[in-house]
């Protein structure tokens, strides 16, 4: 069970200390507090954990600091969302908006190279009114030879250019807490020219200490990549790892399944799900079409399978587009084959523009016809 606390409800209110008091005596039941953020207000949020199938609804709404309460069930306590649920979705972070509703797109070098490969991109981003991209400073591979990317000695130009060309939000991996530091010191050092969403790839999305670490900040939010080997409940489990450690800020993304059953594409792509994630969680969805497909190869009508998967994804009501691009891919130092073309970027971002607005006019065609087909 959930019970909201009226916004801004001062801790050292009468009504907060009373409330508080009648929930903590409650027999087997414990309590979680988590409050949100909001541009406007601050949630309190209080989860009843344990023996609640028997506690009294109304009583707790009639308690003086309780707005509402919500009955939850036990899968994804904090980012579900549940039966009677109105809780926002999304976020506000650097200036930008996430949500279930918008969406922006994440173009970026799938690994940071040179200075002049970052400026090339970031440049032509600012020029297309982007504001977001994607820059791997910490590559998570395969084998123990090829290239891990620049790791922190590239954070500081990276951050640099990121502020010379108002690039807000840098979607960048990180595959162990350490790396939340470094990139906190140096963002810091430089007087936050830019922000982070911190990514955490698919080959980690069960990495459960390194998921408790990332929860435990609140200053980055986060860009869940779903297990390529494991169900989608597994994956939404993930999510709320980081939720339950106090950071709820995610946006999940579905990047394909590992599995011959995709072939010739690298992975199966998995866009279907979409709805499905935001039916069953409040988190907004990203799909990364370059992950999944893993290829240029392209339809006869002229479309490359990268932008096909992109339109599929975005028609169905996608949140946030995380794409590879490079300005000269055959010198990219990880997955130049799958990379877009500088050229590709304003028929991609015009391709993603039309299929978001008919999403929204396939929402106006059905809205008003839930439940004839129940
Ligand atoms: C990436 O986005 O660069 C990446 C490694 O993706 P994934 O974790 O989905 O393989
Ligand atoms: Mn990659």
């Amino acid at each position: 069970m959930l019970a909201i606390l009226y916004p801004d409800t001062p801790l050292e209110s009468d009504a907060y200390r009373e409330t508080m008091h009648f929930l903590e005596n409650l027999p087997g039941v414990s309590l979680r507090v988590h409050e949100v953020q909001g541009a406007q207000q601050k949630l309190t949020e209080v989860y009843l954990l344990g023996e609640t199938k028997s506690l009294d609804k109304d009583e707790i709404s009639a308690l003086p600091a309780v707005e509402r309460v919500i009955r939850i069930s036990d899968d994804y306590r904090i980012l579900g969302r549940h039966r009677d649920d109105q809780r926002q979705s999304g976020f506000t972070y650097n200036g930008v908006n996430f949500g279930q509703d918008n969406l922006n797109v994440f173009a970026g070098l799938c690994a940071v190279d040179i200075p002049e490969h970052v400026e090339a991109m970031m440049s032509a981003l600012q020029q297309h009114g982007q504001v977001c991209t994607r820059m791997g400073a910490y590559k998570p591979r395969t084998n123990p030879y090829s290239f891990q990317g620049h790791g922190k000695g590239c954070l500081p130009w990276v951050f640099e250019t990121a502020g010379k060309y108002d690039q807000k939000v840098i979607a960048m991996e990180i595959t162990h807490e350490s790396h939340i530091e470094e990139i906190d010191t140096c963002l810091e050092k430089l007087g936050r020219p830019t922000g982070v969403m911190l990514q955490v790839g698919t080959r980690n999305t069960q990495n459960f200490e390194l998921l408790k670490a990332i929860g435990r900040q609140n200053t980055y939010p986060v860009l869940l990549k779903r297990g390529f080997g494991i169900t989608l409940n597994e994956s939404l489990n993930a999510a709320e790892y980081l939720a339950s450690e106090g950071n709820a800020n995610v946006i999940f993304c579905l990047r394909g399944m590992k599995t011959e059953a995709g072939l010739p594409h690298r992975n199966m792509v998995d866009f279907a799900h979409v709805p499905t994630v935001k039916r069953l969680t409040r988190m907004p969805v990203c799909i990364d079409p370059s992950h999944s497909v893993g290829s240029r190869d392209r339809a006869p009508d002229g479309m490359l399978d990268v932008m096909h998967a992109t339109a599929q994804g975005v028609i169905a009501g996608a949140n946030m587009v995380l794409a590879d691009f490079h300005p000269k891919p055959e010198k990219a130092l990880v997955d130049g084959p799958q990379a877009l073309h500088m050229d590709e970027l304003s028929a991609f971002l015009q391709d993603i523009e039309l299929c978001h607005n008919t999403w929204k006019k396939r929402q106006a065609l059905y809205s008003g016809r839930q439940g004839t087909n129940q």
